[in-house]
């Protein structure tokens, strides 16, 4: 391993398209919970924007054997092999001897990353750790990815049938520019993925499993365009994913879905993409240019958490789980949207009202507005904080509702008890 080679990083690209990648996170202190694996997940979803299939995500120990391992199957399977950590410069970091076991190369340090190496550490008047000389190893197949902020290079390696394995440091502030600056646009150099269309519509006021039924099997289980459904602690959000087929491209595929997924859903959709419920709320009364007064009592601030920050909020009052509550009769809450919106002077009143209810949350909801004023009881499920965030959120969406004349349920009106339920 102490043979000398000057195999600095020439460009090149490999010539086949990269539609496939997996991602390998390298490190024991991953595999051990000390560490949440966060570059999995980042690079994963720049992958999948770029239009690639990313088919597995692993975490791996400190193993040579293992990471080897994982490095000859994955390259077996995907066109891109995209690894992070395991580059740091002691024993334990063994991406490099691993990708070098696969190719059946062996590693030499590389004398201009060794200049640049020992340049580092004279700029601070420092010695040399000679245990860092082996961050400037390459092997024959590897071009060194220069990394501006740290002192592990990243490789790029070019494998038969021009696969591709790029490794990357682990710590995010390195990992991030290099993979942003040199490595994505060497990839798209190569053909990175396929034309894809993503579109996300965000549901309140339905259960994940109800939707699911509404979408339908058949649809769910279609392979293009993909459509998913996902529980967030905010919303259910229904994915649609196309890619290009048969002559027909990805916008029209995914357009069809989503009039399809509207038309037994479109009375729960409160937004789209990845918008968050004050951002909908905020624009709604910026386009009515209206301002907002709230009162929300029982839910522990769980409305200000959500909408605190909207510009055309004018007051908030908060009466936490514990406080002293108004009675929650409908007329009680609607008498309260009215005086807060009076007493502000806002153009708009809401007021949530939240108790417990057996194991789950009874909200009622009113709201005053120049175009008249609702009041509305829902049971949420679960008590506790989760019932007081699902009793906000659906004062946030009565809300929302009101404001934009969504008022139509869908025909089959599913069990409003089932809001916040799986
Ligand atoms: P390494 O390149 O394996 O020496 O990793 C150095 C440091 O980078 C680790 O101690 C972690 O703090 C961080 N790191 C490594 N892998 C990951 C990962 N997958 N996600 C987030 N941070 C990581
Ligand atoms: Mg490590």
């Amino acid at each position: 391993m102490s043979a000398r080679s000057t195999n600095a990083s020439t460009e090149s690209a490999a010539t086949n398209p990269i539609l496939t990648a997996e991602i390998l996170s390298i490190g024991s202190e991953l595999t051990v919970g000390g560490t949440r694996d966060t570059n999995a997940g980042e690079l994963a979803r720049e992958l999948s924007d770029a239009g690639v299939a990313v088919l597995r995500l692993t975490a791996l120990p400190d193993d040579l054997d293992v990471v080897a391992d994982a490095f000859r199957q994955s390259t077996q399977r995907a066109h891109l092999t995209l690894s992070t950590g395991g580059l740091g410069p002691t024993p334990d970091d063994l991406t490099r001897e691993a990708i070098a076991a696969v190719c059946g190369e062996f590693p030499a340090v590389d004398d201009r990353l060794e200049a640049w190496l020992r340049e580092l550490w004279f700029r601070r008047g420092m010695p040399f750790p000679e245990i860092n000389l082996k961050q400037a190893w390459l092997i024959p197949s590897a071009k060194a990815i220069p990394n501006r902020n740290g002192t592990a290079p990243g490789w790029w390696v070019e494998r038969p049938g021009g696969r591709v394995i790029v490794a990357l440091p682990g710590p995010p502030r390195e990992m991030r520019p290099m993979w942003r600056d040199a490595v994505l646009p060497r990839l798209h150099k190569c053909g990175l993925g396929v034309e894809r269309v993503t579109r996300t519509l965000r549901l309140w006021g339905v259960g994940e499993s109800q939707a699911a039924d509404l979408i339908g099997e058949a649809v769910l289980r279609r392979a293009n365009p993909a459509v998913a459904t996902y529980a967030r602690s905010d919303s259910v959000d229904v994915r649609i994913s196309a890619v290009g087929e048969n002559g027909r491209d990805a916008a029209t595929i995914a357009s069809e879905a989503e009039a399809a997924i509207r038309a037994v859903l479109g009375g729960f959709v409160w937004g789209t993409g990845d918008i968050g419920w004050a951002e909908a709320i905020g624009r709604a009364l910026a386009d009515l240019d209206r301002t907002l007064v709230v009162a929300e009592f029982g839910t522990g601030g769980a409305f200000a958490a959500l909408c605190g920050e909207l510009p055309s909020l004018v007051r908030m009052t908060t009466t936490g789980a514990a406080g002293k509550l108004p009675p929650d009769d409908e007329q009680t809450v609607s008498d309260l949207a009215d005086a807060v919106r009076r007493d502000a002077g806002a153009d708009v009143g809401l007021a949530i009202c939240a108790r417990p209810q057996g194991g789950d949350t009874s909200a009622v909801v009113a709201v005053s507005s120049p175009e008249g004023s609702v009041v509305e009881r829902r049971t949420v499920f679960q008590g506790g904080p989760q019932g007081r965030a699902r009793a906000a959120l659906t004062g946030a969406s009565i809300l929302l509702q009101h404001l934009t004349g969504a008022t139509e349920r869908t025909p089959t009106e599913p069990a409003r008890e089932a809001e916040g339920v799986r």
